[in-house]
């Protein structure tokens, strides 16, 4: 049995037996993967904070091709993120966040993308404090990656790019859109549409200047959320909660 390293952000995490805890790790370089971190919770050596979501850790492991779950040897914290898991608010979009992720991305696959933008995420809500805009961006972000939603939008019946028309209907439950020239359209969402491009074509610090009215934040972020309940053919446990939580504006409770 080899010694491996990886380093990686916890996106699902549970106790198991008295003292052990057995982690997803979306790896830096590995592939997402389950570990089992034995005697974590009674270890006065080890730093608890290491099985939890949103942490950053690095561990020593012992790499098996037939297992599902491997046995960690080592573990370190690299950043807890204390500051913004310390907010309720806070600790439920983290948590909301990481079971998106868990989600959406297969096990057994690497996502060196997906690793990359989480960091930086937990990054900025560390150092910035939580941003509506955020929650949209990060969602589209991993859709657009993991290949769930095209970064281009055109008519499924005529072929025409969206972006030319004025009207449009985008339909969360098959993912297929058609343009009001060729088609009677239900609703009209092109304002959302619009939007999702330029998220795709702009970076996060540019569309924080850009000063995006926050109906279109909300209607994106909600129209997403019934994208992604309809891929995942589930809804994420955590949710309902995170949602609740949220004030009128989408401000985070502290
Ligand atoms: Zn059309």
């Amino acid at each position: 049995m080899a010694l491996k390293k990886e380093t990686g952000i916890v996106v699902q995490s549970r106790n198991i037996a008295d003292a052990d805890s057995m982690i997803t790790l979306l790896g830096k370089t590995g592939p997402k993967q389950k570990f089992l971190i034995r005697g974590l919770r009674k270890s006065r050596r080890r730093p608890i904070a290491a099985a939890e979501t949103g942490s950053i850790i690095s561990i020593d492991y012992y790499s098996h091709s037939q297992r599902e779950i491997l046995n960690v040897k080592e573990v370190s914290l690299l950043e807890r993120f204390e500051k913004i898991k310390s907010s309720y608010g806070g600790f439920l979009l983290v948590s909301y966040m990481a079971e998106f992720a868990d989600r959406i991305l297969p096990e057994g696959e690497t996502h060196e993308k997906m690793f990359l933008l989480f960091e930086q995420a937990m990054n900025s809500l560390e150092k910035e404090g939580y941003f509506p805009l955020l929650l949209p961006v990060f969602k589209l972000r991993i859709l657009h990656y993991s290949g769930v939603l095209p970064k281009e939008f055109y008519c499924s019946s005529c072929g025409e790019n969206i972006l030319d028309k004025k009207t449009a209907y985008f339909n969360p439950q098959n993912f297929e859109i058609h343009c009001g020239d060729c088609h009677a359209i239900p609703k009209n969402n092109i304002e959302i549409i619009r939007f999702l491009v330029k998220v795709s074509r702009t970076s996060f610090q540019d569309l924080k200047e850009a000063n995006v009215p926050d109906s279109i934040i909300q209607d994106t972020d909600f129209f997403l959320n019934g994208c992604i309940r309809n891929y995942l053919n589930i809804s994420l446990k955590t949710s309902d909660m995170f949602y609740k939580s949220l004030g009128k504006n989408y401000e985070l409770p502290v």
